[in-house]
């Protein structure tokens, strides 16, 4: 330990956190009474001397209980999940190379189950898994295959982190980080991945805090603080460090989750089923009063209002003028423009889009399209291509985590005045960085949900144009078999 670094000795159980500037960063270890903790780098130190400081931990008899009844019951009901091995007792013996497989497989899982459920998880991962089965494979896929691998998921940013650390993790050469510190050095890797990897793969003895486990403990517990203050986030991280199992950390990491995920759930709690109901203060409290509810606890925190954006997107479909005598159906392009590398959905590939600052009519939407057409690839209708067909194709609400986006979807085809080549070798790169994909190129893209929609919003809009047109086509000839008979 170095000289910076705060010791603080009880007799008492009692805690300490440590933090990045991020409130959600907060990842304190507690383990029992008369255990030393450690304050790390430049971070806070939240010591609980009193006993009225440690009234909400768990008592020594509550700390054995839970951990047994939660670990028996882990072992004869867990679900079979793709990510998860054999138990920690049966894996005594694995190798380095093993443990290093292990840990690969949670981090990838772990940053999959953020956000989305563990259903539509289990073909990502296996198929992420197939094509690449160990870090060293990841290291060397390129961004723009990892987005792809990951399109539906959402949150991108994941993707990119996994990648990143990836790569950063091989080129160090050091082999996949053991321990929770280790690991927060990761790109993408907060305390709860971290956790997870570290416990679960190399049995660091060291807590993890999802919303199901918060569920889990705020139950138990019966906590009616806002679960989202810090204060409360750092008594959840107490509380799960007192409890996790020296011998078993991984497995009863998870056996809390699962917990959550399958008895304790947020709306019907299968409360006759639970393994550790004769400790859980939210059941008793609300047998001796009707007025509370299991479900009132964790306290629901009142959402921060969503952002409403308003964008125009625009397929450009460009047909390709390689010879005009040729009769039959041109090919075509699609124009591909590629997010900034920051922000939301960053570097990945969408469909021509500008951010309007209030609802706009069809005219004042076109008339910012066009001005953005030809400012940033120089297609300019007056000049140097004709317009086939423009069609308004419909509006639909894509919903991030906290922004509500109104799309208006505009198709518009183009046909190029003079080589289709010499208009390609003509533009300026400028700092915009975009490509011309042919549509089955589109299809096999790995785009974001939202791209897709509109993508498909247009395919069905062509369909349904096609058919009406091949309708009144063969309108028109019978009509004209008729009048010739
Ligand atoms: S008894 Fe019910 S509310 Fe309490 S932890 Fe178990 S399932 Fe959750």
């Amino acid at each position: 330990m170095n000289s910076n670094s705060s010791l603080v000795w009880s007799q008492k159980p009692l805690f300490l956190a440590w933090s990045s500037p991020e409130l959600k960063h907060y990842s304190p270890i507690a383990l029992t009474n008369s255990t030393l903790f450690e304050q790390k780098g430049s971070l806070f130190t939240l010591t609980m001397k009193n006993p009225e400081d440690i009234e909400d931990l768990f008592n020594d008899k509550e700390v054995k209980t839970i951990r047994t009844s939660l670990l028996q019951w882990y072992d004869r009901n867990q679900r079979e999940l793709p990510w998860r091995y054999e138990n920690e007792s049966e894996c005594e013996s694995e190798s380095d190379f093993d443990k290093e497989r292990r840990a690969y497989g949670v981090w990838v899982s772990e940053v999959m189950l953020q956000q989305t459920r563990v259903q539509t998880v289990i073909e990502y991962y296996n198929r992420w898994m197939k094509k690449w089965p160990t870090i060293h494979h990841l290291s060397e896929a390129s961004l723009e295959e990892v987005n792809e691998m990951w399109a539906g998921l959402g949150y991108y940013r994941r993707a990119r982190f996994l990648s990143e650390g990836a790569k950063m993790i091989v080129a160090e050469g050091g082999g996949f980080p053991g321990t929770v510190s280790a690991l927060r050095k990761v790109p993408g890797i907060g305390n709860y991945t971290a956790g997870a990897i570290a416990s679960i793969a190399f049995k660091e003895v060291v807590p993890v805090v999802d919303g199901n486990v918060i569920r889990v403990l705020s139950r138990q517990k019966a906590i009616s603080a806002n679960p989202k203050d810090s204060l409360t986030v750092k008594k959840f991280w107490a509380l799960a460090a007192q409890l996790v199992d020296p011998c078993r950390p991984g497995d009863f990491n998870q056996s809390l989750m699962e917990l959550g995920a399958v008895i304790c759930t947020p709306l019907n709690p299968d409360c006759t089923s639970c393994p550790v109901s004769a400790q859980c203060r939210a059941l008793s409290m609300s047998k001796h009063d009707n007025s509370v509810l299991v479900t009132d606890f964790p306290t629901k925190v009142v959402k921060t209002k969503q952002r409403h954006d308003i964008s125009s997107a625009c397929v450009v479909e460009i047909l390709e003028t390689k010879d005009e005598s040729e009769e039959k159906q041109p090919n075509s392009v699609f124009l591909l423009v590629k997010r900034p590398d920051e922000g939301l959905l960053a570097g990945l590939w969408e469909f021509p889009s500008i951010i309007l600052k209030e609802e706009a009519n069809l005219t004042a939407r076109r008339k910012a399209t066009d001005s953005f057409l030809k400012k940033s690839f120089n297609l300019d209708p007056k000049k140097n291509c004709s317009i086939v067909l423009r069609e308004d194709v419909g509006e639909f609400v894509h919903v991030f985590s906290h922004i509500r986006l109104r799309i208006h979807v505009e198709l518009l085809i183009l046909r190029l005045k003079g080589r289709t080549n010499d208009w390609f070798e003509k533009q300026d790169k400028g700092t915009i960085t975009w490509k011309c994909v042919e549509s089955n190129a589109l299809s096999s893209m790995g785009l974001t949900s939202g791209v897709r929609k509109v993508y498909t919003m247009v395919q069905k809009f062509k369909q349904k144009e096609l058919t009406t047109s091949s309708i009144s086509t063969r309108k028109r000839t019978n009509s004209k078999k008729q009048r010739c008979s």
